[in-house]
């Protein structure tokens, strides 16, 4: 079908909805997109997580009938967070699980020798789901890289197979998926999304440990899934037999197919991600701070990533080129650019003074232009500040989603590659934060 099609279809589900429930269209309506339409279900885009919650609660059945009375075929009806001027994004949103981060693809993973069957067995599942290794289950300390495999190879079969139906998500969510449908006596339903998809795809199983119930219930969904043939994908912090307190027959199962372990990156490995990540935020490096980087930090890439960030950040602050000098002194805190003390708040007040708005405005659904680059830019600083997660930075800002703010950081930084002005204010901004200073 035609995206001109499929928007038409939509546009006649949405208006029939419309007519059978006015007073709830005046308010949760207007925003909504198609965000998926493969025949059997259809994913609607709402604009943030409260929406979802709200249009889940009250309005599917008024949805899900109308899509089925003018496609006419039993059509389910999911609703997920993604909107219309995030194309990019809500292409990728995975079967109501979260979207895929756009930076975790193959293309922007460096293979080395402890990364390399990972890779290579996520590389083969892409191209034949089902068929290779049932299930795969990666493993590895945090911040190796699993979650970022895990999203690469759903961007990939997304990219080869149109339509594939692809389900991603976390343990947590999982878990909290299945006890809401026990709640809410929707089992049915929770049973037929799991089990109608091409591949499930689990990050951090272990997660399941002292989760008795849940264990069961994933049991059952592992058994519908690798019986029909479909891929099974899952990753943990250790391999099967060590993880504690989970049932002996999930164990047996996870060690059906091919456990990969993941292992802390050599210096080689280590000095190329430096450089890919710095390449990726539109930043020169050197091959000397590259090493340097790569020589002080060494077991968790997350923390590479972590001291490439805070050596630019005190480049900006300072308004000094990187030089080794400057990187020893951010690394080694002789000055303290003490990331972590910097709060959402300080940002907050420094955007919410330069912008002359007000913090109600930046938390309000108001998406005019004034309102929404003052918004993204407070996203992205706290993004590149602090150690909020991207939920924590959402819930600052009016309770947004973590994909509306990856999207904040993906477009300012954008902005800033491609226009010097928002280099310039991002980093007159990055000063006054980190400095403190009341804004005159
Ligand atoms: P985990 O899920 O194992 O804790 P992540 O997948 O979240 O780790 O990875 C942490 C960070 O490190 C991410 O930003 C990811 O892109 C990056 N990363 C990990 N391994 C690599 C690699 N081989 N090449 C490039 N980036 C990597
Ligand atoms: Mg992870």
């Amino acid at each position: 079908m035609s995206a001109h099609e499929v928007a038409n279809i939509f546009t006649d589900i949405v208006a029939r909805a419309r007519a059978t429930d006015p007073a709830n269209a005046r308010k949760w309506f207007d925003d909504l997109t198609v965000v998926r339409f493969d025949g059997g279900s259809i994913a609607i885009g709402c604009p943030d997580e409260s929406n979802v919650r709200f249009l889940d609660a009250h309005c599917r059945s008024s949805f899900t009938r109308a899509a089925q009375q003018i496609t006419g075929h039993l059509v389910t009806v999911d609703f997920v967070v993604g909107t219309a001027d995030q194309p990019a994004e809500t292409e990728y949103v995975a079967r109501g699980g979260p979207a895929l981060h756009p930076d975790y693809t193959f293309e922007n993973f460096v293979v080395g020798p402890s990364n390399r069957l990972a890779h290579a067995s996520c590389m083969a599942i892409s191209q034949s789901l089902g068929q290779t290794y049932n299930p795969l289950f990666l493993y590895g300390s945090a911040g190796l890289g699993k979650t970022h495999l895990l999203h690469a190879v759903c961007h990939e079969v997304q990219r080869r197979i149109h339509g594939s139906v692809i389900q991603l998500l976390s343990c947590e969510d999982f878990v909290n998926r299945f006890i809401r449908a026990i709640e809410q006596g929707s089992i049915t339903g929770f049973h037929s999304q799991f089990r109608t998809v091409d591949a499930l795809v689990i990050d951090d199983i272990q997660f399941l440990r002292e989760r008795e119930q849940s264990q069961e219930e994933f049991f059952h969904t592992f058994n519908a899934i690798y019986n029909s043939g479909k891929q099974i994908i899952l990753s943990a912090d250790s391999p099967p037999n060590e993880i504690p307190s989970i049932e002996a027959r999930l164990i047996s199962r996870f060690n059906w197919g091919l456990v990969a372990r993941i292992d802390p990156p050599s210096y080689e490995t280590r000095i190329a991600i430096v450089q890919k990540k710095a390449h990726l935020r539109g930043l020169e490096i050197s091959d000397e701070i590259a090493e340097y980087i790569a020589r002080q930090v060494q077991a968790n890439i997350r923390e590479l990533e972590g001291a490439l960030t805070t050596i630019y950040a005190l480049a900006t602050t300072l308004g000094e080129p990187v030089d080794l000098r400057l990187a020893q002194t951010a690394l080694e805190g002789q000055i303290k650019l003490a990331t972590k003390h910097i709060s959402i708040t300080d940002i907050i007040d420094v955007v919410t003074d330069h912008f002359d708005v007000r913090l109600t405005d930046l938390q309000s659904k108001r998406r005019s232009q004034s309102i929404t680059v003052p918004r993204q830019i407070c996203m992205y600083l706290a993004r590149n500040l602090t150690r909020h997660s991207l939920e924590e930075i959402g819930g600052h800002l009016g309770g947004r989603d973590h994909t509306t703010v990856m999207h904040a950081c993906s477009k300012i930084t954008e902005a800033q590659q491609s226009d010097p002005q928002m280099q310039a204010l991002l980093s007159e901004l990055t000063k006054r934060v980190t400095q403190g200073q009341q804004v005159t």
